[in-house]
This record gives C-alpha cells, structure tokens and sequence, in this order.
C-alpha cells in the first residue's frame, strides 16, 4: 500500500485532512488543557468552615437546645485534642473572603439568644482552651431572668467575643411588616453597637426564619454575613446572607456532633 499523496485521489486527500485534524487536536489539545489547568489553579479554592450553633450550656432536663456543662466541655476537649481552630468573626471573614489563609482545622462558635449561661458556664470552659465565640443577642432579652446582662456581655466582649444582633424580641419575621422587620434588627445593632462601641455587622435569625425584605433590609444596613439554622457547613459559594450552621442538639449522641463536625454535607 502507497501512502503518496495524490491530490486528484479523494481517498488520499480525505487521509490527508484527518493527519492535519489529528496532529491540531495533538497540538492544540495540550495547550488548551495547560490553560484551563492554570485557570482552575488561578481561581481560588472554596471555603468551607463548620459554625456550630449553641444556645443555653446548663442542666438540660431532655431540652434540645439546652446542652450540659459535662457535654460541653466534652465537645471543646475534642476540639483541642483534635487541632481545631475557632476563630473569631474578624478570621471567619478574612478566611471566608479568601483574604487570609484558613488556619487548620477552623471552627466558628455561635451562641444565639443571650442566656446568661453564656458567661456563667460557657466562658470558663471556652477560656481554659482560649477559645473566642460569638454571641447573637436578642437585645430585648437582655437583664430578663435567665439572660444576660449587660456587665456580662462586655465581660464576654472584654473576653474576646464577638457580640451581635438576633433582632430585640425574637419574633418570626416573616410574619412582620418591612417596618417591623427594620426596628428588630436595626434597633439591636444600634443598641450593641453603641454599648460595646464595635461594628455589631452580622446577624443571626431566630428561629433561622427570613423572607426577601430581611435579605433586602440587612443589605442595605450593609451586614456582611448572617446566619441560617440551614444544616451543614458555611461555604464560601453560599450567599452572604444565607449562611448554613450546624445546630447543637443535646438529644443527639456525641459520635453524631462529630460527624456534623468533621463531614461536609
Ligand atoms: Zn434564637
């Protein structure tokens, strides 16, 4: 068999133009996977941090959201032994924001409502590791019996906490006017902010609930980050203002807090 190349044969020029089609898919291919290869490796990496979600830390008597002290400090022990990282609010939005590396192992440690367990239990165990947190208050709760006041939330603000906003009266929001929704989560940032003297900029919502005018109010008042009850890890691809968290059940065994730890959804 000739392989001359005879231009007026079409069977050889046919051969001919697949030998061009080849070598420019062996050429080109390469370089075109060399570039995306750069493109994917010049794009920042997802961010994906597990923010865990507490409430109460005291005798929990079969209520979900009330963990025990033995519990709790079971949970930070593991954290320690285990090399993880909570971070304060600044980090979480310097490593969310791809604007600082992540430190290993990172962790976010909310606390919602305001309890006054919060300082009277929470703190030492969180101190004996030099753990930061971040308190979402309901600033209409506080002083109320059961909550916090306001010597201890500085004292928890002194301690290195983050202290922001989870509306003055805990309501549902969705099932309030845009005015309402604005006094609730206006008022309690303004009020924290004035007394702590730092930018109280996230929010958390109670009952996890919100509509489009919260997203829109929280925009315009500029919060950069606010809180779901959505379950899972806070990811970088999630919106701002729509931020997963995994809520601390007492009711569940400690094995499954360690798998919502360390097991990306
Ligand atoms: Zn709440």
């Amino acid at each position: 068999m000739s392989f001359r190349l005879q231009k007026s044969n079409p069977r050889t020029a046919r051969f001919a133009r697949a030998l061009a089609c080849l070598l420019l898919v062996c050429l080109v291919a390469p370089a075109q996977s060399l570039a995306s290869g750069a493109t994917a490796e010049a794009k920042p990496h997802g961010i994906a941090i597990p923010v865990l979600n507490y409430h109460s830390i005291g005798a929990e008597h079969g209520n979900p959201y009330v963990l025990s002290p033995d519990t709790f400090a079971r949970q930070m022990d593991y954290l320690a032994a285990h090399h993880y990282t909570p971070l304060t609010l600044a980090q979480f939005a310097s490593v969310m924001g791809h604007e600082q590396p992540s430190p290993p192992h990172p962790v976010l440690l909310t606390f919602d409502d305001g309890y006054a367990s919060n300082a009277e239990v929470a703190l030492p165990i969180l101190q004996k590791h030099g753990y930061p947190a971040t308190l979402y208050v309901s600033t209409g709760l506080i002083s109320t019996p059961g909550y916090l006041t306001w010597p201890q939330i500085k004292q928890l603000s002194a301690a290195g906490w983050d202290v922001a906003s989870h509306t003055v009266t805990h309501p549902h929001l969705p099932k309030l006017s845009k005015k309402e929704q604005r006094e609730e989560i206006l008022a309690s940032r303004a009020l924290i902010e004035r007394n702590l003297a730092k930018p109280a900029d996230t929010f958390a919502y109670p009952f996890g609930e919100y509509n489009r005018t919260t997203l829109r109010i929280l925009r315009k008042a500029k919060f950069r980050y606010a809180f779901t009850t959505l379950d899972g890890w806070a990811t970088s691809e999630q919106p701002r203002l729509q931020l997963h968290r995994i809520v601390v059940d007492s009711q569940k065994p400690f094995e499954e807090w360690v798998e919502q730890l360390t097991q990306r959804e």
